[in-house]
């Protein structure tokens, strides 16, 4: 038994995926104790979209530090927030038409800003009754939690959970169905039983629900119905935003305007935790602490935040570079999936959020076990685990892609022939 089987919870998970110890990381790349290099497929749940320990920020950090810099300051005025709104508002506000959107800065991991979002529509509406979807993901903290599909996550919460009303999300009834049509009448409908809802939570890609990726059309659509119904839309950009899917937020290029937008996991850009609300400025009805938390003032995750938006986004260079390489990925993906089962894997995703959905859990997690032994970190998701889930750092090498992209194909074919033997 190690120290982490003696003395950690059994709560944990990733470590029980990937039993070794790590102790450096660069780039895609992660080092274990033993020296043997694994390319990073997971890139911290989507948080390492720079990439581990990237030069530019890195150095802008360090130097931070060792001028003393603040490094703690509840929500006080410091230079280097100054730093990070200014870029914010300029960089990727400002040129996306979202400029007087209000920043509020929320306990530092995902689900803090999705309780301050769902809090914030509840009091702006006045109503109790959120719309979230199925196979939807949105945190473990009570009211995100609510509000996430996930039985096994559910179960963990030991009391019931109010005022979230699950809709089907886009192709859950098949193809061919806009589930927004329903949703439509429910709300029309006064027997429905559905109680007005203050706002609707969607993911436009679900990450932890099987690289779902919302149409264009159906997110249109659904945009249409809150307006009708009055509803606020709300985007849970956590782990599809910063770039992932191509642009910096993932409804870009679907042309939707969400009232409240939540990020998180890239913010901080340097794997520091981080997270804010944003929302149109008619919404910012609160009162000065009504919501708060000690850790809203992760000065050193400014810094970097404010590094990265500089480095990556003052052009749109690097949303190009992000598109191709997911146009390689996703090929790559397509390649595997030809060679090895047309018709029984499936491309899903979006953008560098793309992976192959499997017939069932059993296979993917022998892929995933199969592909992390010949060097690469990769997980699986998806309501039975069945979606093998490529979430690279946007700054992998095609190389690496390449890499990847091979073990995935040895880790398929070894896994199906096992599959076959096992049945014949
Ligand atoms: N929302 C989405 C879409 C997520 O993918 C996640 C985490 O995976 C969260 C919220 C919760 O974020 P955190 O784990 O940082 O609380």
């Amino acid at each position: 038994m190690n120290i982490f089987q003696k003395t950690e919870s059994e709560v944990r998970t990733y470590s029980r995926s990937f039993p070794v110890t790590f102790t450096k990381a660069k780039g895609a790349v992660l080092t274990t104790d033993e020296g043997k290099d694994y390319v990073d497929f997971l890139a911290g749940a989507g948080t390492l979209n720079y990439g581990h320990n990237n030069d530019v920020l890195k150095q802008a950090l360090v130097d931070y530090i060792m001028a003393d810099g603040v490094t703690h300051g509840l929500d006080m005025q410091t230079e280097a927030k100054a730093e990070f709104l200014n870029t914010f508002r300029d960089l990727i506000l400002e040129p996306r038409g979202m400029g007087d959107f209000k920043v509020m800065f929320t306990g530092p991991t995902g689900t803090n800003s999705v309780e301050a979002a769902l809090k914030l529509a509840r009091k702006v509406k006045g109503r109790s009754n959120i719309i979230s979807f199925t196979n939807g993901f949105h945190g473990v903290t009570g009211g995100a939690l609510a509000a996430t599909g996930n039985q096994h996550h559910r179960g963990g919460m030991g009391t019931s959970m109010p005022d979230v009303t699950r809709m089907p999300f886009d192709g859950y009834l098949g193809e061919g169905v806009d589930t927004t049509e329903y949703l439509e009448q429910v709300l029309s409908d006064p027997s429905s039983g559905v109680d007005h809802p203050a706002a609707v939570i969607v993911e436009t890609i679900q990450g932890e629900g099987g690289l779902n990726a919302a149409s264009f059309e159906w997110l249109r659509n659904l945009e249409k119905v809150c307006r009708r119904h009055d509803m606020l839309l709300i985007v849970d950009d956590i782990q599809s935003g910063c770039g992932r899917s191509g642009r910096f937020f993932s409804f870009e290029e679907v042309g939707i305007k969400p009232d409240i937008i939540t990020l998180s996991k890239s913010l901080s850009g340097y794997g520091l935790p981080f997270a804010v609300t944003i929302f149109r400025p008619e919404l910012d009805i609160w009162s000065p602490g009504e919501h708060n938390g000690t850790f809203r003032g992760n000065n050193h995750a400014f810094v970097t935040a404010a590094t990265a938006f500089k480095t990556f986004w003052s052009d749109d260079s690097f949303q190009k570079e992000v598109q191709r390489k997911a146009k390689k990925l996703r090929e790559g993906l397509q390649a595997i999936i030809r060679k090895h089962g047309n018709k029984t894997l499936e491309l899903k995703g979006r953008g560098l959020m793309s992976g192959i959905e499997c017939p069932d859990g059993d296979l993917a997690g022998a892929v995933i076990k199969g592909a992390f032994e010949q060097g690469l970190v990769i997980e699986t998701s998806g309501a039975h685990d069945q979606v093998v889930k490529c979430l690279v750092p946007l700054v992998i090498t095609d190389e690496q892609i390449d890499f990847g992209m091979k073990v995935l194909d040895k880790a398929f074919a070894a896994a199906m022939e096992k599959r076959e033997r096992k049945a014949s």
